[in-house]
């Protein structure tokens, strides 16, 4: 079963809800294109019997279903609270401190050595997701924070802690980073998300790391601290693939804003030709509803029309009631936006590229595939810049990549309307524009009399990149 759903991908997350293999069958049969490790929660043991199913699928069924671990980066959170539940009261006055302890109404722990000489009197800090909120009102500037409760309510262990007021200087990567990163290297990780991006530094630290253990694994830089907004171009520039990471970012940015962001985060990944995933209460009631609200329903819609190349979900398949309903629910409403012309035919570039040959090649392949009313486009690629490239055009017509590239395979998944194929027979153009129709016919996905647009580079030996454009009329 090569299962071709949708041009929006979905992106599931792994977790208990959906670990059964049947399950995930039944998830993938209904659309999902990747499954996403959340590196927050579960041990390596847990997320290595995820990565053997999705591999097991993989190999049963001739599918390219990407691996995604998401790395916590630096998250800031509050330790055990007594009992698992304190309240704290509007109005009332807290100690915060560094220094480990079980944290009660009085006295709250925070995990970041350095908070105490990075606030300054007047910064939020919000606890759990934003629901509560205390405001700095002095600092001993060593080990103890006196605060004051703005929005009350009740703490349990662990919350998330986020300082949108504050620059802290935690590290990118921290060492638990480290560790869940080796761990996605050396069990096959097609992407790797990195959260809390500040700048495009983050980003090439980890890359670096890639390189030098010769993984070609693809890096996700998710989009949720104010700092990343500033710096977005050459975040978005030097990540392969970019998360807006809603959960974070409209706590750490005023809510409000977050509409806005997201389609200009959108907008300049497509220039970039970069996937550009929305993530976080895509479809959050059907946790624990059989049917999502028409305001949810709406977002996904939404997300597709801003021009998403994925849309993800968390909590409804990892611990949610419905983890198979909630994708064949997801999936009927991209088919529907996927049937208006709205979402097609997108031009928007960055000028002056090095790669402007191959850049105009794929462009006028895309253009070309609108004007001829082609079936298909299909490229030839080692590096994958193609399928990007082609993807971000968002044509009609399906996009069918061949790579000799097996780790190319997978991770093109996360692109919209990309499919791909093995390949690796380099012995000319002529050849191999015959061969991969041959296999798309095949596979019933082109038939006789469709017209077809190939891109490729000559000579194919080359290995280069596309300098080449040819029409066919499926014989
Ligand atoms: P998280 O990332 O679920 O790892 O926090 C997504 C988000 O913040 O939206
Ligand atoms: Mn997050």
């Amino acid at each position: 079963m090569k299962v071709f759903v949708n041009k929006t991908k979905i992106i599931a997350t792994f977790g208990p809800a959906c670990s059964d293999v049947s399950v995930m069958e039944q998830m993938v049969s209904a659309g999902v294109d990747v499954f996403r490790f959340n590196m927050s929660h579960g041990t390596h043991a847990d997320h290595l019997d995820g990565f053997k199913k999705v591999r097991e699928m993989n190999k049963a069924h001739d599918l390219n279903i990407a691996i995604l671990a998401d790395l916590q980066g630096p998250k800031i959170r509050i330790g055990l609270v007594r009992d698992n539940m304190e309240v704290l009261e509007k109005g009332q006055f807290v100690e915060i401190t560094n220094i480990e302890c079980v944290s009660t109404f009085k006295k709250l722990f925070i995990n970041y050595q350095n908070l105490p000489k990075e606030v300054e009197p007047g910064d939020s800090i919000l606890i759990d997701d934003g629901k509560i909120q205390l405001q700095v009102v002095e600092t001993n500037r060593k080990d103890s924070i006196k605060a004051k409760v703005i929005i009350g309510g009740k703490i349990s262990n662990n919350k998330g802690v986020n300082l949108p007021d504050t620059k802290t200087t935690v590290p990118a990567l921290t060492e638990k980073d480290h560790k869940d990163l080796k761990f996605a290297i050396k069990n096959g990780a097609n992407w790797i998300a990195l959260s809390f991006v500040r700048s495009p530094k983050d980003v090439l630290e980890l890359k670096e790391i890639i390189g030098k253990k010769n993984s070609y694994m693809k890096v996700m830089a998710k989009i949720e601290k104010p700092e990343a907004l500033i710096e977005l171009d050459e975040i978005i520039r030097v990540a392969d693939g970019i998360m807006i990471a809603r959960g974070d970012l409209a706590v750490e940015v005023p809510q409000e804003r977050m509409p806005l962001i997201q389609k200009d985060i959108i907008l300049r990944s497509l220039k970039y030709a970069k996937p550009v995933v929305v993530a976080t209460q895509m479809m959050d009631s059907m946790i624990e509803n059989a049917n999502p609200t028409r305001a949810e329903i709406t977002d996904v819609a939404n997300a597709v029309i801003d021009g998403a190349d994925a849309v993800m979900l968390s909590g409804e398949t990892s611990m949610g009631k419905y983890p198979v309903r909630v994708i064949q629910i997801m999936e009927k409403i991209l088919t529907n936006i996927e049937h208006a012309n709205l979402i097609y035919n997108k031009e928007q570039k960055a000028t002056s590229s090095d790669t402007f040959i191959s850049d105009a090649i794929c462009y006028n392949a895309a253009r070309m595939s609108s004007d001829l009313g082609a079936k298909a486009i299909i490229g030839m690629t080692f590096s994958g810049y193609t399928g990007f490239m082609l993807s971000s055009f968002r044509p009609k017509a399906d996009i069918y990549i061949f790579t000799e590239n097996e780790d190319l395979l997978n991770s093109l998944s996360l692109c919209w309307g990309v499919r791909a194929f093995h390949y690796d027979k380099f012995v000319g153009t002529d050849t191999s524009v015959r061969d991969v129709i041959r296999i798309l016919k095949g596979n019933d996905l082109i038939k006789k009399g469709d017209l077809v647009v190939n891109i490729g580079s000559m000579p194919l030996s080359n290995r280069g990149r596309a300098n080449m454009v040819k029409v066919t009329k499926v014989e």
